[in-house]
């Protein structure tokens, strides 16, 4: 058996967008990388959610050696100043990158990494362990498996594919994996105006959580709404509150972010969203509609839909990362010492200490988690951030220790907050009477809150101005740690723990 690692591939996980950027490190640095993509394209879940636009301009969305590998072809960088959707994202950069050679040459498609382990040693085993070849077992689309030999293993699989349950306690609720099964509940953040239209229009559907995904979505639906009359849109909340869903308004640094937010919460009071707060989903049952069955503090509410898109946000995959040693953070299950920079606890804001391979790495020697994944289920990842990530990381596997330490992140001043896409907070409180569309939002046991000057009733019972902008750290709610305010002001105080539930 060939033990010399060095002649072995460096296998990378994914070719989204941090993917396809590692590859590119690892060729300027003359390494091999071998790229497993569970899709049958490159860039499957950007292919997904392609109809949604970034809210990071051109200039970050693009890694320094990707552009640099670019430059030998006939590719037109883009205006830096321009959002694209996700579909140039990929039409205009990820594709044609993935077309390059030599990034051609190391990609299989449809080729889904289902387990990492070390060749011959189980979890348990350290002798020889750094030493010993990674094997990468990988399925394809005929079900068969194969092995391959590498010298490290850069994971850039990225959360998509892995949606947070919608029962509370971060598990399943009893019929959730039936009403999957029977097509009642869709991917997250479908096209409705688009490729999906045929699907939804005239529906009853209703949309679960209080991200920017579910406000998306809304949108999208209320717009079909006007076209398609019958369709209907509901929307569950386990927060007392969708205020934090509407963003700051007039306050937002970002108007188009806050108009959004706006837009939303005109739908809701104009009645044509049916707002359902603190309900927390404690069952399904399946017939020739869905019924979705919530505990709120009224008591059980049942709704029949015919579909519900889910909006709960993502958490990584670590099955196939059994046989890994891992060190990850208990709540984020990022590596352990960046779980505390991004906890959604304290933080909404992209921005992040700069960092690189010494901070992901994990006592299995030469594996890192990047990208997305890196995140584990904090939600406010940035492609600048993994390209950052990447070029560490492939800096160490060189031998290049000072590249390696010399970690810079630039990230955009503008449009990196609060891009929350979907939590998955259990606490609620209070009793929502219903009548969101007249009322706005219910506060606690039903007393109603003028929806026009919103104000939240702290935790500690002073009540705080909700859309105050956080110039400065907001206070957090009954002494939990207070977040630092990074980015622009988004009208909110910042991470969940300054949220009224
Ligand atoms: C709707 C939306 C909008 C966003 N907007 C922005 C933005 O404006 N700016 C920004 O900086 N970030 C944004 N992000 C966040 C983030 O940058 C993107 O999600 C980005 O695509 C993450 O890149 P990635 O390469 O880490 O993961 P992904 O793009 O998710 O790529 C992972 C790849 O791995 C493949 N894969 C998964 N499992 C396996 C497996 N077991 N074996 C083999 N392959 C596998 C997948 O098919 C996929 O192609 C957005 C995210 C979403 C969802």
């Amino acid at each position: 058996m060939n033990t010399d690692l060095s002649q072995l591939p460096v296998a990378v996980i994914g070719s989204g967008p941090v993917g396809l950027a590692a590859a590119a490190h690892l060729i300027e640095r003359g390494l091999t990388p071998v790229i497993f993509e569970a899709g049958d394209a490159p860039a499957a879940a950007v292919r997904a959610w392609g109809h949604i636009r970034l809210f990071s301009p051109w200039q970050y969305d693009v890694d320094a050696a990707a552009r640099r590998l670019l430059a030998g072809t006939d590719w037109q960088e883009p205006d830096a100043e321009t959002l694209p959707t996700g579909a140039e994202l990929l039409e205009q950069y990820l594709q044609p990158l993935a077309a390059v050679p030599a990034i051609r040459n190391a990609l299989h498609t449809n080729s889904e990494v289902v387990a990492v382990s070390r060749e011959g040693l189980d979890k348990t085993r350290t002798g020889g362990r750094d030493t010993t070849p990674f094997l990468v077992r990988v399925r394809n689309t005929d079900g068969t498996t194969a092995d391959h030999r590498v010298r490290a293993v850069i994971d850039a699989s990225g959360t998509w594919s892995s949606p947070n349950p919608l029962g509370s306690a971060g598990l399943a609720a009893p019929g959730e994996a039936e009403a999957y099964a029977e097509g009642f509940i869709t991917a997250p953040l479908p096209d409705v105006t688009g490729r999906d239209r045929a699907r939804f229009a005239g529906k009853n559907i209703l949309v679960v959580g209080a991200g920017h995904s579910a406000a998306n979505t809304l949108l999208a639906l209320g717009e079909l709404a006007e076209q398609e009359p019958g369709t209907r849109i509901s929307w569950a909340i386990r927060r007392s509150s969708a205020a934090s869903v509407y963003g700051g308004g007039d306050l937002d640094g970002l108007p188009a972010r806050g108009a959004l937010g706006s837009r939303l919460r005109t739908l809701v009071e104009e009645g044509r969203i049916d707002l359902h707060t603190s309900f927390t989903i404690t069952g399904f049952k399946s017939a020739d509609t869905l019924t979705v069955v919530g505990s709120t503090p009224c008591g059980e509410t049942q709704l029949d839909v015919d579909l519900l898109v889910p909006a709960t946000g993502f958490r990584p995959n670590l099955d196939m990362l059994r046989e890994v040693r891992l060190d990850l953070d208990p709540a984020v299950e990022a590596p352990r010492a960046l779980g505390p920079l991004i906890d959604p606890e304290f933080h909404s804001c992209g921005t992040v200490t700069p960092h690189g391979a010494r901070l992901l790495a994990h006592p299995e020697k030469d594996f890192y988690i990047t990208g997305m994944k890196s995140y584990g289920r904090a939600p406010t990842f940035l492609m600048a951030t993994g390209y950052e990530q990447v070029r560490s990381i492939v800096a160490a596997l060189a031998g290049d220790q000072k590249a390696a330490d010399d970690v810079e992140l630039v990230l955009p001043e503008t449009g990196v907050c609060s891009t929350d896409l979907g939590g998955s907070c259990d606490t609620v409180a209070g009793c929502d009477t219903g009548d969101a569309a007249d009322q706005g939002d219910v506060s606690c046991c039903g007393t109603p809150e003028p929806a026009a000057a919103p104000a939240a009733e702290s935790c500690c019972g002073t009540p705080e101005p909700e859309a105050a902008a956080p110039a400065v750290p907001a206070e957090s709610c009954c002494s939990a740690p207070a977040p630092a305010f990074l980015g622009i002001p988004t009208g909110l105080a910042h991470g969940r723990s300054t949220e009224q539930e």
